[in-house]
């Protein structure tokens, strides 16, 4: 039998787990028609705004880390992401759900938290309890129940999946059991609990909290790294108070240290710091890990609803290279705006890469869709945009470029 709290209840209801929201939704749409308009001061709207907006922010940092574009010289681990991970962490959101429950269960309960029931809009009191009682209490009691979750039994039990991801990835973050996801929610929580019942609570803590709080987590996931090693040289404390996606790479492997949740403090009071992790994220920030790929192809855009299939927009969405969903349908009036944009402003450009036999592959894409190509008046420009991209990757030392289709039609 699977141990207590290492499986979540809803695993087998797939994408119908969003109607476990249903009630929230149910109560929004009541006090909308009994107020005649949107209900701005409702707290089951602000439960789902806050849903929304924080599986945007993972959203965000996955789109920033896989536009190769502009990381490609900072990544921290250089291989990609397979699709057994991909599949792994399918309900990476698993969490969210779990927390938006516990707060509408708050809100809703015999025992409200003070200030809840007369929400202010904010209150600069309550960043600063909040501050006090995340440093003071929600760091230690993650970086102490974070390494007994690598103990046995716990690990094998708890924590064994999390780690089982060898690139680490935003959505990585919210990847877990549900034991991991309640003692993430103990940690976000007690700041704002402590805040509210000393009646400094407000509706704007907890956004900025909450959403300060997603920022940092899938920032120390995003594989990329994104401060400056100048800066740590130049306030070298901000290296205790601040992680960085090396910083919890080197746990993500090797397991034996860099513990904490966001600050290395930690693990320097627990004697836990690996050596390497400023070194070599100094290192990887000057890109030892960027190379000259082997194989190049250079592909253009097929279509525009392809467009919305690049790895950077939805990671669900780009897993399913030839299937066309609804949801994209309202997206395709931006799609088609970003396709003008890169008509007009945009070169040659490395979308997705993979490894075969320890060579580098790299995909580049003309930033054209296939219907351009038979458009007389914009042949000459497509032309030099292959020729641009040969010559570079000749410069650079690629041993083998190829064309796709159109572009070896056109060229
Ligand atoms: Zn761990």
């Amino acid at each position: 039998m699977a141990p207590p709290l290492s499986s979540w209840p809803w695993a087998s209801l797939g994408i119908y787990k969003y109607f476990l929201l249903g009630p929230l939704v149910w109560k929004v749409a009541q006090e909308w028609a009994e107020q005649g308009g949107a209900p701005l001061g409702s707290r089951w709207l602000h439960l789902l705004l806050l849903f929304s907006a924080r599986g945007l922010t993972y959203q965000f940092w996955f789109s920033y880390s896989n536009m190769l574009f502009l990381t490609r010289r900072r990544r921290v681990v250089p291989d990609g992401v397979d699709f057994r991970q991909v599949d792994h962490e399918w309900d990476w959101d698993n969490f969210l759900v779990l927390q938006t429950l516990i707060g509408a269960a708050l809100v809703n309960g015999p025992l409200p938290l003070p200030g809840l029931e007369d929400l202010r809009v904010w209150d600069p009191r309550g960043l600063g309890i909040a501050l006090l009682l995340h440093v003071g209490l929600s760091e230690p009691v993650f970086y102490w129940a974070h390494r007994a979750l690598h103990g046995a039994p716990l690990f094998g039990q708890y924590h064994a999946g999390h780690h089982s991801t060898p690139v680490t990835q935003p959505l990585t973050a919210g990847f877990g059991t549900p034991l991991e996801a309640l003692l993430l929610t103990l940690t976000t929580g007690v700041p704002l609990a402590g805040a509210f019942l000393m009646g400094a609570g407000s509706l704007g803590l907890v956004y900025v909290h909450l959403l300060t709080f997603d920022y940092l987590r899938s920032m120390g996931y995003s594989n990329v790294e994104v401060i400056s090693h100048r800066v740590f040289e130049a306030l070298p404390p901000l290296r205790y108070l601040i992680y960085t996606p090396t910083y919890l790479s080197l746990h993500h492997r090797e397991k034996d240290s860099n513990f904490c949740l966001f600050m290395p403090l930690f693990d320097l009071l627990g004697g836990t710091l690996n050596s390497k992790s400023w070194e070599l994220q100094k290192e990887i920030y000057q890109g030892k890990n960027d190379r000259v790929p082997e194989f190049v192809f250079l592909v253009h855009v097929v279509d525009i609803m392809s467009s919305m299939h690049v790895p950077f927009v939805l990671r669900s969405i780009s897993s399913v290279p030839f299937e066309n969903h609804l949801i994209l349908l309202p997206f395709w009036p931006v799609a088609l705006v970003y396709g003008l944009l890169m008509w007009c402003c945009s070169k040659t450009f490395l979308v997705s890469f993979y490894y075969l036999r320890g060579r580098l592959h790299q995909t580049w894409s003309v930033p054209r869709h296939g219907f351009q190509y038979f458009i007389p008046a914009a042949k000459a420009g497509i032309n030099r945009q292959i020729e641009l991209a040969i010559l570079r990757a000749d410069r650079m030392g690629v041993k083998v470029l190829s064309l796709a289709a159109l572009n070896k039609v056109l060229y």
